[in-house]
């Protein structure tokens, strides 16, 4: 009889606690006890934000399971305030420290599933440690931020970090009715996206009335005169604050791997293999604390979200229980709301790519609406779509709207998933009716658009060639023009250029724009198949003004 399997987890939140359920169901018999050194296991760690906001009003709604359902529902152990504190492979045990106690035991495993999670970084910046200054990673973190909004009355946050728990804790401490300042060493918000989409959500947040301070790093926080917390930066700037929120990053948490000897990747975290084991087979480990291959640069990365958690959790309980299970890579599928606006993104960026040295790849942008614009209350979704001349295939997407822009990212995302092309796109069957979409849907138009520079059917010009030779020709009406146009642009409104193409040379390009895009394709088509060298630049005057506010022209 095959040995009865004891499986020991460590970390009990998203993927401790998947790995436990899913053990569960694929092996009746198996001993299974999860450890977890916080208070709470399978909490909503995503939820916390709103807590603090008090979207969310009482603790209760983000416990989505407590160690009695582990216990009642699925047999499972589970020990709260417990922490693992050493494991020896060698006799396959863990050294288990009772945090309310004191007292260490040792417990036997025949799989050990590590799912420790992340750190929040934290900078050796002077003063970094004053009382009011918070992370947010756990039921107790934000209760502290609570508490401390209360006691100290506060006004005044300032939110360490521009990434998406930077913006949720922006936008929830608004809500609290604090005044917020956001301050970011990078140049942009939301580093996963590149800057010029990026540029819709700073202008956003400013609009709800969030301060932005661009492009300087933290260089310390130090109490002032009036006894709250003074930021100051790299810039020289001083920022008064009462609460401080440092949102900077996290780092997997690595340290009970190595002093186990388990092997760690390039990039710091736990090294696995498609199965989540470890360098040692009887140790699995998945979440945020391991590497992850990326699917589309081809190269490991560290990635932490929930979603792959979840499923490289119940990838490890798979193998566990003798199934060929496999995780199969990432590609960043991620999305984040702030006030009413969502931008969602899937696959490799443009900065990404070009910082791994790509080159073979094509943008698009458009600016079509959510659903048809005929039916009340459509919105614009503002879409770049990054793909492989070579091939069609799908590199990436970004979407920033708001409406819809989930579908439009997650069904952009399962098609690379299937190394779907843009050809993918232009024909996908899609669910439509006016309040939902279009029958031509946003997704089909990318596709189009991509596909018929594919077909030399209607070239696009990168933008970065703007200042190339040539003409660069303007098809909008001539008030729109005059609201605001691309210095050097020569204005021929579309519904006059079939009589006006004695204007413009044969040799030379022509770069044609309009508002989004679609003008400018109709000009494109008439005046090439009327013999000339013509391009349009994609998105059109809405891209190139972000394009611009971005730094990237
Ligand atoms: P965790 O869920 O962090 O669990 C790790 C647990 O292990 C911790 O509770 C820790 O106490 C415990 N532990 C560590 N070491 C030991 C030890 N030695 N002994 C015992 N216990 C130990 N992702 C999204 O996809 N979408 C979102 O909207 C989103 N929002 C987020 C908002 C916030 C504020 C935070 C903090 C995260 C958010 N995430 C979001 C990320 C997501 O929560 C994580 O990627 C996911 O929880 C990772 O799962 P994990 O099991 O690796 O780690």
């Amino acid at each position: 009889m095959a040995e009865k399997r004891k499986v020991i987890i460590v970390g009990g939140v998203a993927g401790g606690a998947s790995a436990a359920a899913r053990l569960r169901r694929q092996d009746e018999q198996a001993e299974i006890t999860m450890y977890e050194r916080g208070e709470f296991v399978s909490f909503a760690n995503c939820g916390l934000p709103y807590y603090v906001g008090e979207v969310i009003a009482t603790q209760d709604k983000l416990l989505l399971a407590n160690p009695k359902l582990f216990k009642d529902r699925f047999n499972i152990a589970v020990k709260t305030r417990h922490e693992v504190v050493a494991v020896d492979r060698a006799a396959k045990t863990v050294r288990v420290r009772d945090l309310s106690s004191g007292q260490e035991f040792s417990d036997a495993y025949t799989h050990l599933i590590l799912s420790p999670g992340a750190l929040a970084i934290r900078p050796p910046l002077p003063g970094i440690d004053l009382p009011g200054i918070f992370v947010v990673r756990s039921i107790p973190d934000s209760e502290a931020i609570r508490g401390w909004i209360g006691a100290h009355q506060a006004g005044r946050a300032v939110v360490i970090g521009g990434g998406f728990i930077g913006l949720e804790m922006a936008e929830n401490l608004q809500h609290r009715g604090l005044d917020v300042t956001i301050v970011e060493m990078l140049n942009q918000v939301m580093p996963p996206v590149d800057p010029e989409m990026a540029q819709y959500v700073a202008q956003h947040l400013t609009d709800h009335g969030i301060k932005l301070a661009l492009g300087d790093g933290v260089a310390g926080m130090q109490t002032n005169s009036a006894g709250g917390l003074l930021v100051t930066t790299q810039g020289g700037k001083a920022y008064p604050a009462d609460l401080v929120i440092l949102a900077i990053g996290v780092r997997p948490d690595t340290a009970l791997a190595k002093a186990a000897g388990l092997e760690l990747g390039q990039r710091g975290g736990i090294k696995v293999n498609a199965h989540m084991q470890t360098s040692d087979p009887a140790v699995y480990a998945v979440g945020d604390a391991v590497e992850v291959f990326d699917t589309i640069l081809k190269q490991w990365t560290l990635l932490a979200l929930a979603g792959p958690a979840n499923r490289q959790g119940r990838v490890a309980a798979d193998h566990i229980c003798g199934r060929a299970a496999s995780f199969r890579g990432v590609q960043g599928t991620a999305i984040c709301g702030v006030f009413d606006l969502a931008i969602a993104s899937t696959g490799a960026s443009e900065k990404a790519l070009q910082r791994a040295q790509v080159t073979d790849y094509q943008v698009i942008y458009l600016h079509p609406n959510h659903h048809v614009g005929y039916y009340p209350g459509a919105e614009p979704i503002r879409l770049k779509l990054i793909f492989r001349p070579s091939d069609g295939r799908i590199l990436g997407a970004q979407a920033v709207g708001k409406a819809d822009v989930a579908r439009k990212i997650d069904v952009i995302a399962m098609a690379m998933q299937k190394d779907g092309t843009v050809y993918d796109l232009e024909e996908a069957e899609l669910c439509y009716a006016p309040q939902y979409g279009g029958a031509k849907d946003a997704i089909n138009m990318a596709g189009m658009i991509a596909a018929n520079h594919q077909r030399h059917e209607h070239p696009l010009a990168a933008w970065s060639e703007l200042k190339a030779p040539g003409v660069l020709l303007d098809v909008r009406e001539p008030s729109e023009f005059t609201q605001g146009h691309i210095a050097g642009a020569v204005l021929i409104p579309l519904g006059q250029l079939r009589q006006r193409t004695g204007e413009l040379p044969h040799d030379q390009v022509i770069r044609v724009y309009c508002a989004a895009g679609q003008r400018g394709y109709y000009a494109a088509r008439m005046l090439n198949q009327l013999g000339f060298q013509t391009q349009n630049l994609s998105g059109g005057y809405g891209t190139y003004l972000q394009l611009a506010a971005a730094g990237k022209l």
